[in-house]
């Protein structure tokens, strides 16, 4: 056999299923098909390339250009209109991108991962077939093999791209100048992310959501806060709505919108078609291979994401599950350490998610709509921002915490928070929960004052009635 392990795909489920399995002292193997002009082998996935990495650039380029235009006053701080200079902004996200793709390579070669540039197909329990982009093909085996093929954005047929009017989110994250108008389709993750990053910038946007709720995943007092707060920030969110067609021409789009039962025409310079991906399996699966896809075209695997080829892992957007960075790299690990013998597990109960708006909106665990269906018997604790010394401190006071606990053992079950940090704060929980934490053990430990952490100790006293800085 060429290797011990060879792994389709240098995303994050594949690049750290690659690493890891090189640590474990694994001969190791990684197939990435996509190219840079120089050539090169262009590792990190969506995530690193057009994903979670530039997203978050211009999110914190976007914020701070906000911030000077309006968010300093009332800190006594003005300082004249400020002027945007995008093709810098973009510069800097993409060398920031390019260190971290980069970074991976440099850790391939550290930790003698073999980097096989091509499309990898598997033929067999032990054979992936490459084919590189002159076309050329070549076999190699393999012990044991992990997919990690990840996610492709979802089209519309009523309004399909074309790569200049109508965009899907790598586009968005390449403009070169401000859309006066933008219409984003779809209010979930990418929606509301890069909804954020032009609006901050200038645009005036308009999200159309086909969900009567916007963030279903949320209990409705805390998206209702949510909804408030954008609102406020100009982000005009239509729920319950649905785009019938569109007329495009390079430079604008007219969409024909279903709103409340009515048709409404309107008109933007660009679209951002944000609804949901699919996982890219397109060539993976030799015919003959012995896998087969789901009715929604996942890889079938099991709670270790092993594939019905018991040597043939799958992980990452390419399985069930969320399609998040942290939960394909995790069970890239746990493939890994299974082929070494290890038994590690994940813990799917406790995936974290994050969207990084402003304020950011963090949760894991079970919702209460969750408990209620589930039969459990839970009290719950709120604490408001608004009362946090901290984010009044900073200028930044919106939104809430709210701690779900069981009534009967008193054990976390869930967590959301809508706030500055909310992040930062919720890893936090979550590893009090991973350890089964109760309230009562977030209500004992002491935590650093004055910090926006503080709202976390208090909505888990506010559980039992303890809260100090607000009424029980
Ligand atoms: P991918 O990252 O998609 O990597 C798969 C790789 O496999 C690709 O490089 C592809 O070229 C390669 N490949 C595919 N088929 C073959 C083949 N046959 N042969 C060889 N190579 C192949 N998640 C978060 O957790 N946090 C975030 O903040 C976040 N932000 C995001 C923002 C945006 C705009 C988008 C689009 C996604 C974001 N995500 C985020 C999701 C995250 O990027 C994905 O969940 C993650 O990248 C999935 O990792 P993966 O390894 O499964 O797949
Ligand atoms: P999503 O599933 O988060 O949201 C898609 C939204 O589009 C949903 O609210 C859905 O109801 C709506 N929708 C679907 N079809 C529609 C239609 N025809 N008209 C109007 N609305 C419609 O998907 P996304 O925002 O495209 O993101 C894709 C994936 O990328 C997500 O799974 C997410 O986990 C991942 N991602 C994660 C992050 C993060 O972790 N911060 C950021 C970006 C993307």
């Amino acid at each position: 056999m060429d290797f011990d392990v060879l792994v389709i795909g240098g995303g994050p489920g594949g690049y750290v299923a690659a690493i890891k399995s090189s640590q474990l002292g694994l001969k190791t193997a990684c197939v990435e098909f996509d190219s840079t002009d120089d050539n090169k082998v262009k590792l990190g996935g969506t995530c690193l390339n057009v994903g979670c990495i530039p997203s978050k650039s211009l999110l914190d380029s976007s914020y701070k250009f906000h911030q000077l235009e309006s968010g300093l006053e009332e800190h006594g701080i003005s300082a004249g209109k400020p002027k945007l200079d995008i093709a810098k902004m973009m510069d800097r996200k993409n060398a920031i991108v390019k260190k971290l793709t980069g970074g991976v390579s440099h850790l391939f070669s550290h930790n003698k991962v073999t980097s096989i540039h091509g499309k990898g197909q598997l033929l067999n329990a032990n054979t992936v077939e490459v084919v590189d982009s002159k076309g050329k093909k070549k076999s190699y085996t393999a012990k044991n093999i992990i997919l990690a093929a990840g996610s492709r954005p979802i089209n519309i047929p009523s309004v399909p791209w074309n790569g200049t009017s109508v965009i899907g989110s790598s586009g968005a994250l390449e403009l070169n100048e401000v859309p006066k108008k933008l219409a984003i389709i779809g209010a979930g993750v990418i929606g509301l992310e890069l909804g954020s990053v032009w609006s901050r910038l200038g645009s005036s946007v308009e999200i159309f959501e086909a969900e009567k709720e916007l963030l279903p995943m949320l209990d409705r007092d805390v998206a209702k806060v949510i909804e408030r707060e954008f609102k406020n920030q100009s982000l005009n969110i239509n729920l319950g709505c649905f785009v019938k067609g569109s007329k495009t021409s390079r430079n604008a789009v007219a969409l024909e919108v279903e709103i409340e039962g009515k048709l409404e025409k309107k008109s933007f310079d660009k679209v951002i078609v944000a609804v949901g991906r699919r996982p890219f399996t397109d060539d993976l699966l030799g015919k003959d291979c012995g896998l087969k896809l789901d009715e929604r075209g996942f890889i079938e695997v099991n709670e270790f994401c092993q594939t019905a080829i018991a040597n043939v892992y799958a992980v990452g957007d390419i399985v069930r599950g969320p399609m998040l960075a942290h939960k394909a790299m995790e069970e890239g690990i746990m493939a890994a350490e299974r082929i070494a013998g290890k038994k590690m597990e994940v813990n799917y109960d406790l995936v974290p998610s994050v969207i990084y708006t402003h304020p950011e909106i963090a949760w894991v665990g079970k919702t209460e709509k969750d408990l209620k269906a589930e039969g459990v018997e839970f009290n719950k604790g709120n604490f408001p921002f608004a009362a946090s010394g901290r984010a009044l401190a900073a200028g930044d006071s919106a939104g809430l915490v709210k701690v779900l606990a069981d009534k009967e053992t008193d054990q976390v079950l869930g967590i959301q928070i809508f706030g500055n940090g909310a992040a930062e704060i919720l890893q936090q929980g979550l590893i009090g929960m991973e350890f089964s934490a109760s309230s009562e053990d977030f209500g004992l430990t002491m935590f650093s004052h004055p910090t926006v952490s503080e709202a976390l100790h208090e909505a888990a006293l506010a559980v039992n009635k303890q809260a100090i800085h607000i009424g029980n």
